[in-house]
């Protein structure tokens, strides 16, 4: 599959797709067409391939956010975490499942997909990645709410059985 097919058909904030510069071993996420350590760049256009992180990864800075941003105003205070994944590519995400007292740097943290926000009484529902601590990261589980629903096109599709 081209990459370019790779990029059309898989929506990347669903999974973790990346791409890998074969020239060099370099992963990309989000994927680039280009890998800029390559000294060709036009050359390292055909070495770029799909690349799917496992979504492990570690917590290496984190920040907890009290003042939320626009369409978040429910999940005051939250934790924003810098997340280096085994494959390189250091993800940016918010961590759940968890209370912001007990994440820590080093804390091993596992990708999930879940609801980012909902816009409006209509439910334009967006998703996208998130991080919560792996089970072996001994992290007691904060409370949680009713599981949110994961995939997006069955979300919509409830949507529209409820109007
Ligand atoms: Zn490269």
């Amino acid at each position: 599959m081209s990459i370019a097919r790779f990029w059309r058909e898989t929506p990347r904030r669903y999974n973790l797709g990346g791409s890998k510069c074969t020239g060099c071993g370099t992963v990309y996420f989000p994927p680039r067409l280009v890998c800029p350590k390559c000294a060709s760049h036009r050359q390292s256009i055909e070495k770029m391939v799909p690349f799917q992180l496992s979504g492990d990864g570690e917590v290496i800075s984190f920040t907890v956010v009290h003042d939320p941003a626009e369409g978040f105003e429910m999940q005051v205070p939250y934790v924003l975490a810098l997340v280096q994944t085994p494959e390189g590519p250091v993800l940016t995400g918010q961590v759940v499942d968890v209370e912001p007292k007990d994440v820590a740097i080093g804390l091993k943290v596992r990708a999930t997909f879940r609801k980012l926000r909902e816009e409006g009484k209509a439910g334009v529902i967006h998703y996208g990645y998130k991080f919560a601590p792996r089970e072996e990261s001994g992290v007691a589980p904060a409370p949680q709410g009713p599981p949110d629903p994961v995939p997006a096109s069955e979300a919509r599709a409830q949507d529209r059985a409820a109007a």
